[in-house]
């Protein structure tokens, strides 16, 4: 029998990944003299093919960049239709029942779901969806249909503003596809709930990852003062107030994630105990340890400080430089609970980092526990960039004093 879509050579032994378990071929590693990429549009179906003619799979292209094609079968002639599309978001959705009584989770987690580029966090009734390449973006109009199936959700709304965007040629834009979203929804996370804002807040409008992070704070909290830096909404300040800190400050530089802040802390009846600072985290850092003030917990989470591979050099450094203020601004036996979500550094060198830090901080420091992201964000074994996010809880004792 014949392949109905048209093949993609890759060149002899670069099939030898795909075969591990990896889902992507790099444009070097295409026979362009045999299939030249050229004659593909961007988001193309084709079967990967060997020298020898052994089909190996569905993927979609992009000529353009440097992930040349990204497997979503491996099945011949199996391109992402409307139903298949509906299959695997079903899938996606029965892990998540699973995990989750209520409805506020990532919902689909781009390859590790099967579904290579798109990214769709679950609000309850509203969808926020991101697509971040090429093949998906164009598939919007079954994404929607195919998640209408299953969920008739309230709204649908695709954030595709991520700057990420342009490296594979894609536009920034804020589209909703299905229904009118309110401009503020209410999550659950925890027993602790939150205002959000699907449309402008940062990207889907809540960072469901360290969902489990926040809660394996809650038993170092009890009656502490805890500093919660890069806070966006509260998520983990307002978590440990919850659960007993005496009190929290939140510092986020965005005037937005510090209103939400704020609404959050009184949404849970909290604002006796919450103060949530507008600056730089690095500034206000500075200043409280200029200033002398301490406290029992520190919380570092970040954005992304290595976006690329030639920025784990400085992003090491910054995390360096953040962890050892922290460390200083801390109580001796004070908890430090920091993140990095910089997929490009890795455990053992956020940990370098992290040692590094204590020795500048004149500190020792004693690792407890370790988190991830959470489990409505798989890990694919065969991409390391899925396992993105780091977190590390310490105590952190002044060398004096040890
Ligand atoms: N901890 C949050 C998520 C943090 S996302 C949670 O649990 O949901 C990273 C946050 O850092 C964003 O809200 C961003 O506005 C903020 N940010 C980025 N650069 C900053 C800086 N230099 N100083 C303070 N906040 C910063």
């Amino acid at each position: 029998m014949t392949a109905a879509l048209p093949a993609l050579v890759l060149r002899r032994r670069q099939d030898r990944r795909l075969r591990t378990g990896h889902p992507w071929v790099f444009s070097n590693e295409v026979d362009t003299a045999r299939t030249p990429l050229t004659q593909f549009r961007p988001g193309d179906w084709v079967n990967l093919s060997t020298q020898g003619g052994r089909l190996l799979g569905t993927a979609y292209v992009n000529p353009n960049t440097l992930i040349a094609a990204r497997l979503v079968s491996r099945k011949p002639d199996r391109p992402l239709d409307r139903a298949c599309i509906k299959e695997r978001v079903e899938r996606a959705l029965s892990l998540r029942d699973r995990l989750y009584a209520r409805p506020y989770y990532r919902l689909v987690y781009a390859e590790s779901d099967g579904l290579p580029g798109l990214v769709i966090d679950r609000h309850g009734e509203v969808l926020v969806a991101q697509t971040g390449t090429q093949g998906m973006e164009r598939l919007r109009g079954d994404i929607a249909a195919a998640v209408n199936e299953c969920l008739e959700p309230r709204s649908l709304v695709f954030r595709n503003d991520a700057p990420a965007r342009t490296i594979e040629g894609l536009a920034q834009y804020v589209e909703t596809v299905i229904g009118d979203p309110p401009g503020s929804i209410q999550i659950d996370e925890n027993g602790a709930r939150f205002e959000i804002d699907p449309l402008g807040g940062q990207k889907s409008g809540w960072f469901y990852d360290h969902r489990d992070n926040r809660a394996r704070l809650a038993r170092y909290v009890r009656d502490a003062r805890v500093l919660d830096v890069f806070s966006y909404a509260g998520g983990f300040g307002i978590q440990a107030a919850l659960a007993g800190a005496a009190a929290v400050v939140c510092v986020d530089s965005s005037a937005a994630a510090c209103e939400l802040a704020i609404r959050n802390a009184e949404l849970n009846d909290l604002s006796d105990r919450i103060r949530v600072c507008r600056d730089d985290a690095f500034e206000v850092l500075k200043s409280f340890l200029a200033g002398g003030e301490h406290f029992d917990v520190v919380v570092l989470d970040p954005p992304a400080f290595a976006r690329r591979r030639k920025d784990v050099k400085a992003a090491l450094e910054a995390y360096t430089r953040l962890n050892r203020y922290a460390m200083q601004v801390l109580n001796s036996g004070g908890i430090l609970a920091s993140a990095s979500c910089s997929s490009h550094v890795d455990a053992e060198r956020f940990q370098e980092a992290l040692r590094a830090a204590a020795r500048a901080a004149g500190r020792e420091l004693q690792i407890l526990e370790r988190g991830h992201q959470a489990p409505d964000h798989p890990v694919h074994p065969a991409l390391p960039e899925s396992d993105y996010l780091k977190f590390v809880i310490g105590r952190v004792v002044m060398n004096r004093d040890w």
